[in-house]
């Protein structure tokens, strides 16, 4: 039998990958990195449409990070785009900046009104402050600013987040809403880190890119149960973390998301990269790709995000569901996977149950390696 590889790596995306690349290129070590899709990146795969156009078939993926590190890492690997995501919401017919800004108020309210909440709004958090809903609603101390709270509440957050989820809004961890915050100021970018831009060639190429070395090997349509034991020494498991113990304490929640491609008339594209609509049934966002692509043509992509119910093996656990007894749950997982260190860890945005940004989970990657396996592939060594 040829010999076995120092580590399988299970999840080729963001989390994986890195894992990956860092063992080889940094440590030599040999990897076997697998996926049980057919391709690299995970959740922010891209690809070309029938007619050549650049989509994310798993929803739109806007890289944004504050962290100087994780972008210039990343930048071995890519040239970039500066790109700044704006986002609107529809409410009540209008399409207003969101995160909700004063400029939302004016276009919803008449000039006194408006003005007037404006004012009440820069008086209790200053201007510009970025609070979170749940902080607009604490602090709701008077009649302006109770009604502020809970118009942007009702109209902004609580349907979205019911469709988003799929279970009671309060229920959710605060982070979750956290977010986006209410912006208390003219300021509509979505993100407001140091860093924003897209992959000047796309995530595929990225992903090429860093998993070009003779050290790693991939494996596609490959589910972990498929390899052998004997074919590894040590591993990083980048699914679902309550998978990997056969759900033996209860199924951690997730939720999935069906994406509804279509290609439009630019004419019929929409004025910024992302629509929100809080309001309308079934579904909770429309992204049109050429404003994160920077791709020109008569037509354009678009995909519609409908949230549904997760079923194993039907359709991707795409966001983890973060409430209190989730969080507990994951506990009791997060320990059995600490009983196995040493020759399993865990990381990602599925095997850590964490909602992570892009950047989130390539800092995972980094520090895992760095903290974790550097030391202990030291100690086998010695
Ligand atoms: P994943 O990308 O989920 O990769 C895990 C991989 O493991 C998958 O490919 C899966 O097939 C594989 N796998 C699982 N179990 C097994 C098994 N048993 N055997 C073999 N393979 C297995 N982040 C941003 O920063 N900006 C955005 O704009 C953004 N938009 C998003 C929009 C949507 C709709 C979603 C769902 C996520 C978005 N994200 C965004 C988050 C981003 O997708 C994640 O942060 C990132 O993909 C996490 O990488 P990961 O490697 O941890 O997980
Ligand atoms: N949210 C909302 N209304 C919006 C936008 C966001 O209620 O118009 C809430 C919703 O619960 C959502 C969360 O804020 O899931 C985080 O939004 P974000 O845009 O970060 O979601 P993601 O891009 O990760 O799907």
């Amino acid at each position: 039998m040829s010999r076995p590889y120092d580590w399988l790596i299970v999840g080729a995306g963001f989390t994986g990958a890195v894992v990956a690349e860092r063992l080889a290129r940094g440590l030599n070590q040999r990897v076997l990195l697998i996926d049980r899709r057919d391709h690299v990146g995970g959740n922010a795969h891209d690809r070309r449409d029938d007619a050549g156009r650049l989509i994310h078939p798993y929803g739109p993926h806007v890289f944004h990070t504050n962290s100087a590190r994780i972008f210039d890492y990343l930048s071995r690997f890519t040239a970039w785009r500066p790109y700044e995501h704006r986002v609107q919401a529809m409410i009540d017919g209008q399409a207003v900046p969101l995160p909700f800004n004063l400029q939302s108020l004016r276009l919803l309210f008449p000039p006194a009104t408006a003005a007037r909440l404006s004012r009440r709004l820069i008086a209790a958090f200053g201007a510009d402050a970025r609070p979170t809903i749940h902080d607009l609603r604490s602090a709701a101390d008077d009649a302006d600013l109770r009604f502020v709270a809970d118009y942007v509440f009702d109209k902004v957050f609580a349907a979205y987040s019911a469709k988003q989820w799929g279970v009671a809004v309060d229920d959710l961890d605060p982070s979750v809403l956290g977010r986006v915050p209410v912006v208390i100021g003219q300021d509509d970018r979505y993100f407001t880190d140091r860093f924003q831009a897209m992959p000047r060639d796309g995530y595929a190429a990225l992903f090429a890119r860093m998993l070009d070395h003779p050290n790693i090997h991939v494996s596609l349509n490959t589910p972990m149960s498929q390899v052998q034991p004997k074919a590894w020494t040590r591993m990083v498991y980048c699914g679902p973390l309550d998978d990997y113990f056969e759900s033996a304490a209860g199924a951690l929640p997730y939720r999935s998301v069906r994406f509804e491609h279509r290609a439009v008339d630019v004419k019929d594209g929409l004025p910024v990269g992302t629509v929100n609509h809080p309001q309308a049934p079934g579904f909770t966002r429309i992204t049109d790709f050429r404003h994160l692509t920077g791709e020109r043509g008569p037509t354009t992509a678009t995909v519609i995000e409908y949230p549904t119910a997760h079923r194993p093996g039907e359709n991707e656990p795409y966001y983890p569901v973060l409430s209190e007894a989730s969080h507990a749950l994951a506990d009791q997982y997060r320990a059995m996977a600490r009983s196995l260190e040493g020759q399993v860890w865990f990381a990602g945005r599925l095997a850590d149950f964490r909602y992570y940004n892009m950047d989130q989970a390539v800092g995972r990657a980094l520090s895992l390696v760095d903290k974790a396996l550097a030391p202990a592939i030291s100690r086998m060594a010695a």
